[in-house]
């Protein structure tokens, strides 16, 4: 009985705070209106939102496309090289008459339309979405040339490395890619594809391999920023050195294999034009071509890699490439070194793995200032490797001071922000360059 009395209360008191907890709901589901529990939800999610970003990936797989598959990629790739080359002499000539190049819109409005004109017919067997997208990279191309990222666009030849972009309907199963009017192609997946796939760009190399490039929407889980500070002075003789006192030279593999590609260069100019000999040559050179260009993106990936692994703040010059290679004596080397693809690597994997790179005016003098002093020298000619402060006395290698005033500058700029109430972004999460950017080293984009 006194057991069962017990039970009861028990019962009572939590049916009453069941109720408490109940009406205790529907008050605070009154106070609160549509709006508010809207901007709750919204206060909530940009947590996740900081957890994760997006960054985008590509990855590239060798493809295996049987006759009958390479034929058709061939009429895709020419239908594509048409519409680029038609694309590009229309916007020249209308520059010429009327000072105005011709829209996007416009060109792609011309583009359909040629489809179904006497003569051009046979462009409705490309893809047309690979045409459009051919259109778009033209218009791509010109954007680059206008803010002084890329040279002038060019007319495209059956000789150059091939590519074209299906911004959809490319599909994957586990050993094939398929592409629209081409069918199921044999792929080698030798990594795991990660993320959404955006867009497939297909090439063929000058020395007849196909690789596609998938791009894809990766969503990763932000990182920690890291420590360590490094300045770093990009050079000919050096590939690379730093504040900490260390230099990287280029490989030895690849200095053989850049050694060969000119003598092969050499070799090539001395066959008679339209001779067997030199078809042969050409072959020989573009395949040299690929080695150098594979050895030394290998060498880049590594080494940018190590940096942003090691440190969270990396100085560099904002090198103005394409004026450089205006200077003829240097040009080649240059040209050869990769400076470019380097600092695009480190930005982007800086991005992935929280270390952010500051780049330092061009004109600033790195090469010619004192670190321990500060003075700056009037002159200070490429060959000196070398020198002696003639204020300080200090004996300086020429990359190394150039990395240290880097750094100092590095140091300067980031502070610089901070007081200029804009806060510095260690991750540059919004625009995030990828491999795709250094595409195979002969495609024809
Ligand atoms: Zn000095």
């Amino acid at each position: 009985m006194l057991v069962n009395a017990v039970d009861e209360f028990r019962a009572k008191v939590l049916r009453n705070l069941m109720q408490d907890f109940i009406y205790g709901l529907l008050a605070v589901s009154t106070l609160l209106d549509h709006t508010l529990m809207e901007q709750m939800f919204w206060y909530i999610i940009p947590f996740k939102h900081n957890a994760y970003m997006v960054i985008h990936k590509a990855f590239r797989y060798r493809l295996y496309p049987t006759a009958k598959q390479q034929q058709a990629l061939a009429v895709q790739f020419g239908h594509a090289r048409f519409i680029w080359n038609w694309a590009l002499t229309l916007r020249k000539a209308a520059y010429k008459d009327t000072g105005k190049g011709i829209g996007y819109y416009e060109l792609k409005r011309r583009a359909t339309a040629l489809k179904y004109q006497a003569g051009t017919e046979w462009l409705q067997e490309a893809d047309s979405q690979v045409l459009q997208a051919k259109i778009e990279d033209l218009e791509r191309a010109y954007k680059n040339f206008f803010e002084k990222r890329a040279k002038f666009p060019r007319f495209k030849s059956k000789r150059d490395g091939q590519a074209i972009r299906y911004p959809q309907r490319f599909k994957f199963d586990e050993n094939f890619t398929y592409l629209p009017k081409v069918g199921w192609i044999k792929t080698k997946f030798h990594r795991p594809l990660e993320g959404r796939p955006k867009n497939v760009t297909v090439s063929k190399t000058k020395t007849g391999k196909y690789f596609v490039s998938i791009q894809c929407e990766v969503e990763m889980v932000e990182p920690p920023a890291r420590g360590g500070e490094i300045g770093i002075d990009l050079g000919v003789k050096s590939f690379l050195a730093t504040s900490e006192g260390w230099k990287r030279d280029n490989p030895r593999h690849l200095q053989q294999a850049e050694k060969k590609l000119k003598r092969l260069h050499r070799q090539l100019s001395r066959r008679v034009k339209g001779s067997a000999g030199r078809e042969k040559a050409r072959i020989v050179l573009a395949r040299q071509h690929e080695k150098v260009a594979n050895r030394r993106r290998d060498f880049l990936q590594k080494l940018s890699t190590e940096l942003v692994g090691r440190y969270g703040l990396i100085g560099m010059e904002d090198l103005n490439v394409r004026g450089m290679l205006k200077n003829r004596r240097l040009a080649k080397t240059i040209a050869t070194t990769g400076w470019g693809a380097f600092r695009r690597m480190l930005e982007y994997k800086g991005a992935w793995y929280g270390s952010y790179v500051h780049k330092v005016d061009r004109f600033f003098p790195s090469s010619k200032t004192c670190n321990r002093c500060g003075h700056v020298l009037d002159e200070l000619p490429l060959s000196v490797r070398e020198w002696q402060c003639p204020i300080c006395g200090t004996i300086h290698d020429r990359d190394i001071n150039s990395a240290i005033n880097i750094l100092n500058e590095t140091r300067a700029g980031v502070a610089r922000s901070h007081a200029g109430g804009e806060s510095v972004r260690w991750r540059q999460g919004a625009t995030i360059l990828t491999e795709a950017g250094s595409l195979p080293a002969f495609s024809g984009r």
